[in-house]
């Protein structure tokens, strides 16, 4: 059978079309306004950002934007003053741009030689206060997160200057001094090589039974000394196997660990010279003189091992290098290994309740050579 033709739905069509045609038109209308609409909106933005800033050495435009006083000048966010008057000029020194705060210019030097935003001092939290001004300024002092610093002229020009250390917490100064071999915060990793090289201390023999002949500093030694004391007291001596080692014998014992195994597996097993703690008379490795664990490889777990992790802050001491920690020091747990910080800074760092020295000083990681 035929079918019929088209019928109604012949008609229908055209103005199903016609309806999707004014639909189309005026979402294409709709669209275009849209359009206008963002562009008007994001030139006005635009427009906005194109006000003459200070920061990027902009020129401030004649009567800029911030208050202006009578005698034609800008205090901008830093306090800098900007001439606004009818000669504009580039503004000294650069304010803040965006959320950062700037270092001062004249303050940057000695925060880079503290090791930067790396140091203890970290980033700025607040513009460089400088008196008489900015621009001339005679003295600058600038807030950080971790205390502040202050520059001073020594001379009219400012050719040469004297830097104070102002509220620095006692922690950050202890960092100042890690890279000091006299200090006994020095930090001495395969990151941190001693300075000089070949540094050699004065030492004393660790006094008492269990000193087996070894030497330290004195301070060292006489903690080392105590601790050993104690030990024995508690009724499971120890005794010191090994302590200060020059840089002579360090390389001699790192040379004889290369022959044996290779380079990779020897810079595992011992410090390079110049690397060593026990370069610098600070360190000592204990181990058990009775029961049945007499040497390194099987100190951890043992009523010595705990001993000592539990009392060796109340010598002044430390386990340098602690469990769970190599990414951090570089080594292993030792359990034989302690490290004379002194009293003050070790019993700092288990009130922190941070065993690591890297860590608690704010020290990058040092899980090998560079
Ligand atoms: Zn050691």
């Amino acid at each position: 059978m035929a079918r019929r033709g088209p019928g109604p739905s012949h008609v229908r069509p055209p103005t199903r079309t016609l309806w999707r045609r004014r639909a189309a038109a005026l979402a294409g209308l709709l669209a275009v306004v849209l359009v206008v609409v963002v562009a008007v909106t994001s030139l006005a933005g635009r427009g906005e950002e194109n006000v003459p800033l200070a920061d990027g050495g902009a020129v401030v435009p004649v009567g800029g934007t911030d208050s202006t006083d009578s005698t034609g000048s800008t205090e901008s966010a830093d306090g800098t003053t900007v001439a606004t008057g009818a000669t504009t000029r580039k503004a000294p020194p650069p304010p803040a741009a965006g959320p950062a705060v700037r270092i001062d210019p004249r303050i940057e030097p000695r925060w880079t030689e503290l090791r930067g935003e790396a140091g203890f001092l970290g980033l700025p939290s607040a513009a460089a206060d400088c008196t008489p001004s900015a621009s001339v300024a005679t003295s600058c002092a600038q807030e950080f997160d971790g205390g502040s610093l202050v520059w001073r002229a020594d001379d009219e020009d400012a050719a040469t200057a004297t830097y104070a250390t102002g509220d620095i917490p006692d922690g950050a100064v202890r960092l100042a001094e890690a890279n000091d071999p006299e200090s006994t915060y020095v930090v001495v990793n395969k990151r941190r090589e001693l300075d000089p090289v070949d540094y050699a201390p004065d030492t004393v023999a660790i006094g008492g039974p269990d000193g087996g002949g070894r030497v330290l500093r004195a301070d060292a030694a006489e903690a080392v000394e105590d601790l050993l004391a104690g030990v024995r007291e508690a009724g499971m001596p120890m005794y010191a196997r090994s302590a200060y080692r020059s840089y002579a014998e360090q390389r001699s014992t790192y040379s004889s660990w290369v022959s044996r195994l290779g380079k990779e597996r020897a810079d595992v097993e011992s410090a390079r010279a110049g690397y060593s703690e026990h370069q610098t008379g600070l360190a000592a490795d204990l181990v058990p003189s009775t029961g049945p664990c007499r040497a390194y490889g099987c100190m951890a777990g043992t009523d010595q091992a705990r001993w000592i992790e539990e009392h060796a802050y109340e010598y002044g001491l430390i386990v340098r290098f602690p469990e769970g920690a190599q990414d951090v020091t570089g080594y292993i747990h030792e359990p034989w290994h302690v490290r004379y910080v002194g009293k003050a800074l070790a019993a700092d760092m288990r009130d922190a309740g941070e065993p690591v020295l890297e860590t608690y000083l704010g020290l990058p990681a040092a899980p090998d050579y560079d």
